[in-house]
Parts: structure tokens; sequence; C-alpha cells
């Protein structure tokens, strides 16, 4: 499905990357491990080859994203870029897993290590798309980043945001790692000019993404003011 001009959302298993389609091809995150097969059939149908895919940018370290990644990247000459923060987190041990029984920690075990990555940071242009913004939103995990491109106003929030019951909505407060940081991070995208808003479990969202948006960052500040207040009398 094309979601702007050469920006292609791929349907995996539960999730979606998206394939940028220019001379040197870009996907954004790689579905879970296995994906390799949906994402080299898409890229045929567009008369493609998967020795043109140049890059991998992830929106963050969790499995049904980054899984695929090392089975695309290994064989190739593919760069991986990944905010350092997600990188750091996917050497952990079981051990250690369970003895702080962190449940961020426990995904990270499972999470097939997506082998040598760049790391990106806050600001940072990638040379996709005429200039993709990367905007570092962390709370769903610590590197979870958004990817901004002004010349569609498209903006690829991985798991930083997700539709719930035909709203958006802030991250999944059950698989996120910092929630009261994945509300306040909002304020981040609000400031914005975004005219689609494209998520990693859902259809893209056109219908007034701005006002949503900032809509959500309010509410996310009116709920960071009433928690300071409930702990700070
Ligand atoms: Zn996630």
């Amino acid at each position: 499905m094309e979601i702007a001009p050469g920006v292609h959302a791929v349907r995996l298993l539960n999730v979606y990357a998206f394939l940028i389609s220019e001379p040197q091809m870009t996907l954004i995150d790689a579905g879970l491990i296995g994906s390799w097969r949906r994402i080299e059939r898409y890229v045929a149908r567009l008369g493609r080859s998967m020795s043109e895919l140049t890059r991998i940018v992830c929106t963050h370290a969790h499995p049904d994203h980054i899984g695929g990644v090392r089975e695309l990247a290994s064989e190739r000459e593919v760069e991986v870029l990944m905010h350092p923060a997600d990188l750091a987190g996917l050497s952990v041990t079981l051990r250690n897993a369970v003895a702080n029984r962190n449940r961020g920690q426990l995904i990270a075990y499972f999470t097939r290590h997506p082998g040598e990555a760049t790391p990106i940071e806050d600001g940072q242009l990638l040379p996709i798309l005429g200039g993709l913004q990367v905007v570092h939103t962390p709370g769903h995990t610590p590197g979870s980043v958004c990817l901004y491109a002004p010349r569609h106003r498209l903006l690829f929030v991985g798991d930083a945001l997700q539709v719930i019951r035909g709203k958006v909505t802030f991250a999944s407060s059950v698989f996120s790692d910092d929630i009261a940081l994945a509300r306040a991070t909002v304020a981040r995208m609000a400031e914005l000019n975004v005219e689609t808003i494209a998520f990693s479990h859902y259809p893209p969202w056109r219908d007034g993404a701005n006002a949503v948006l900032r809509r959500l960052a309010e509410r996310g500040a009116g709920m960071a003011g009433r928690a300071s207040h409930a702990t700070n009398p």
C-alpha cells in the first residue's frame, strides 16, 4: 500500500514495515524473524531488487520491529540505524532480566540482535525523502524514535502511539518501559506539521493529524501535572 509517493506500507505478520522506494531503497523496521520473504515479494512487485536495499532504520528494538533485521542485513551491505539507548538495552542476560523483574529487559532478551548498527540521534537528518528527521521520543522504549518527512508531512511513529477504539492514543502501558515518559514525549510530535501519521500496527491516520497530536500532548501534560500533584502535595 503506497501511503505517500514512493512510501509503501508493507504488511508483515501483525505489523507494518515501510519501504521507501528511492534509487537507494530504505526500510523502516523489518518485522519479526522470517519477514524477509514478504518484504522480498513486495520489492519484486515494484520491479526492484533486494540488492538495492541500502539501509534499515529501526523505530525501536522490539522483536516485531527488528527481529527481521539481521537476516536482511547480514547477507548484503545494508546499514542498520538505531538509537543507541535501545541498542545498549539489547545486551541483557536472562539472569539480570529475571532478577530485575523488568519486562523491557525480558523482551530484550528474546529479541534477535540486529548485529552491527549505526547510532542515530535526535535532530539528525537522514538522506531519505529529501531529509528524514530523527525525533527521539523515549518512553515506549528508551531509544524509540519517530521519523518525520517534512516533504510529505508524514510522521512514522513506530509504537510511540497507537489507535484504540478509533482514536489515536498513547503508547501501550503494558508494553512500554516508561509510560509517563511516553505520554510526555507526545509534545515533541505535536510541534511538527503532520498530515499523515504512519503507525506500525494500524493503518495510516489522516483525519486532522495535527490537531489530534496537539490534543493528545495536552492530555499528556495534564496527566503529568495531576501525577506530580499526587506525589508532591
Ligand atoms: Zn514496541
